[in-house]
């Protein structure tokens, strides 16, 4: 028998919806409605009785969570007419309150609420897309699954940052990690592929789509990961630096008269593959760096250098790596992005094979001989979310 979930991502002016099947992880509809709140907001839906396209003003999230009831309705599946058992939410932030998936109540309510200052753009977006769906799905559990929760395995000698303790204490700084639906899939889905149970199995896995992180996961939990109390820390993104000297922000203070909320917004959305190149998306980098373009020639080795930094010290962490896992978008489709990063690491076991990276359609990148595979997995976060949020529902 199905079981499906709802599985819903609020975003600042955005909603995203699948209607997924826990079991097997199969989508009966996707949409998502874009620009809320602008003059014309954009909604796609997928349906088993067709597709919807429109454009047309959508006032805030509730309003946007009634359109997509309605594409389901017009355009399949009723929800009526489907055994959902839940609607689960992803969350950004839960701190260090939330190791696991929870059951939404007014007390995850005010618990996800008092970590607004961690997570200003994300948390109230989740909050706003919780709030709407219990007003119009109040029969249904519902279930908040959380970006930071996997990471919460961390040992303290990872996740401390060596600030006062002050800060620590008084401002929760530490490291929280993020992407944590997704390398707990990923992990699972590697440990497959290799025919092992994932917690006899170490491995380096790394997400990277406009959004880019590492994790170092040792028999199945997380041991260290890139991003920190923000999601800006880490790996070179889209739009975002990933690592770089925590001065910066006092530099550019004094000698250019910068607020922090400038520098911060500059290092969030004006830095990364658009720093470095001007386009963020990773196609286009490939299409500039191919004709010729220094600058995209540039951002592909930053970003590439930054990838193998990471492989190093992860590798140092687990001591033992059984794969280097790749995943989205760029991570699944980028062969000369895996390679680069992955170059001249033979010392370490790793072996790239050019010809199965080029065409990984069996999950492998490496030679049949080499002792770390490299693995091409593709992510699937909604199918994650959807099956943390039956084992929430299984274990009340
Ligand atoms: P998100 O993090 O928003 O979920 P994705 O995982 O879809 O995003 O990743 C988006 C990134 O993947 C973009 O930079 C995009 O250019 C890149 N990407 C998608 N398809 C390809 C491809 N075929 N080759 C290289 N990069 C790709």
């Amino acid at each position: 028998m199905s079981e499906h979930v709802l599985v819903i991502n609020a975003g600042s002016s955005s909603l995203k919806y699948s209607l997924v099947d826990a079991k097997s992880g199969e989508a009966a509809a996707t949409g998502l409605v874009e620009r809320i709140g602008e003059d014309q907001s954009h909604h796609v839906h997928h349906g088993p009785h067709g597709d919807a396209d429109d454009d047309h003003p959508v006032a805030d999230h509730e309003a946007a969570l009634e359109a997509a009831v309605r594409a389901f309705e017009t355009h399949g599946p009723a929800l009526g007419d489907v055994d959902i058992v839940a609607v689960g939410h992803r969350v950004v932030h839960g701190g260090d309150q939330f190791a696991a998936p929870a059951l939404v109540d007014d007390d995850l309510i005010a618990a996800v609420t008092d970590l607004v200052p961690l997570a200003p753009l994300h948390n109230p977006a989740n909050l706003e897309g919780i709030e709407v769906a219990r007003r119009l799905l109040p029969d249904l559990p519902h279930v908040a699954v959380f970006d930071t929760a996997f990471h919460q395995t961390l040992p303290p000698y990872a996740y401390t940052y060596a600030v006062p303790s002050a800060w620590r204490e008084e401002y929760g700084i530490r490291r929280y990690g993020f992407h944590g639906t997704s390398h707990s899939f990923v992990a699972g889905q590697a440990a497959r592929l290799l025919g092992r149970d994932v917690r006899d199995v170490n491995l380096i896995v790394l997400h990277l789509g406009n959004g880019c992180s590492a994790t170092a996961v040792r028999g199945g939990t997380s041991v260290d990961t890139s991003m920190g109390l923000t999601p800006l820390e880490g790996l070179v993104m889209g739009t975002r630096s990933g690592d770089l000297d925590p001065a910066i922000h006092g530099h550019l203070a004094r000698v250019a008269g910068r607020s922090a909320e400038e520098t911060d917004r500059a290092l969030n959305s004006e830095s990364g593959l658009k720093g470095l190149s001007g386009a963020n998306d990773f196609r286009e980098v490939s299409r500039r760096r191919a004709a010729g373009d220094e600058r995209a020639r540039l951002a592909f080795d930053v970003y590439c250098y930054r990838l193998k930094k990471y492989v190093g010290a992860y590798y140092a962490v687990l001591g033992r790596v059984d794969a280097i896992v790749f995943t989205a978008g760029v991570g699944q489709h980028a062969a000369d992005v895996r390679a680069a990063a992955l170059h001249g690491l033979e010392g370490l076991g790793i072996h790239v094979d050019p010809v199965r990276n080029a065409d990984p359609d069996d999950g492998f990148a490496s030679t049949e001989d080499s002792p770390v595979a490299v693995l091409v997995v593709p992510t699937n976060e909604e199918w994650e979310i959807a099956r943390q949020a039956v084992e929430v529902l299984a274990s009340r």
